[in-house]
């Protein structure tokens, strides 16, 4: 069992169909009625290509930070508590389309790994949509399996795709 102490863990947000903006605010308020969460920071909203599936539909993302007595696995299963009362459906394979995707991208600075859930997430370091708004809201986070700041991770990725403040694409 992990400890009680109070956690800080950064949760990735997106959604790509309906009213992005407005799943995305619904979970953030769901997460923040829980008694064992409370939201401390959230970024501005981004909105971006759909990255690594097939649609049409681009996402809009944004980065929460929180505070939580939760251990990582009952976080998770709250986050997906909340994804499936906003209407997820999970087709079984590959990346689909969603109302509400909830990862956890950092959580202090536990490094964990096991079937159900890889910490930190396996995949921010080449997420522009995931880099971009930590970014705003923790620039110099330290990465702890990297060991590097979430600037200089955004920095080493070559061909950065296009990530637009929500509102501002042409
Ligand atoms: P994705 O987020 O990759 O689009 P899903 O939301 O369907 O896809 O998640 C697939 C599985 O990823 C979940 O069932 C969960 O067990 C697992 N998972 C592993 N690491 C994490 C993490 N850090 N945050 C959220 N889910 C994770
Ligand atoms: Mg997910």
């Amino acid at each position: 069992m992990y400890n009680r102490l109070m956690a800080i863990v950064y949760l990735s947000l997106g959604s790509n169909i309906g009213d992005r903006v407005g799943y995305i605010q619904q979970a953030t308020s769901l997460l923040s009625a829980h008694q064992d969460i409370n939201i401390v920071t959230t970024s501005s909203f981004y909105e971006t290509e759909p990255w690594g599936m097939e649609s049409e539909n681009w996402f809009v993302n944004a980065v929460i930070q929180i505070t939580t007595t939760l251990s990582p696995e009952s976080l998770l299963d709250e986050c997906q508590r909340i994804e499936t009362q906003l209407g997820r459906k999970r087709n079984g394979q590959g990346y689909s389309d969603r109302t509400i995707d909830i990862d956890i991208i950092f959580y202090d600075k536990l490094i964990f790994n096991n079937k159900r859930l890889t910490i930190p997430h396996k995949y921010f370091h080449k997420r522009v949509f995931m880099l971009v708004p930590m970014l705003e809201i923790a620039d110099d986070f330290v990465h702890p399996f990297f060991g590097k700041t979430v600037s200089s991770l955004y920095e080493a990725i070559e061909e950065p795709e296009m990530v637009y403040l929500y509102g501002t694409r042409i």
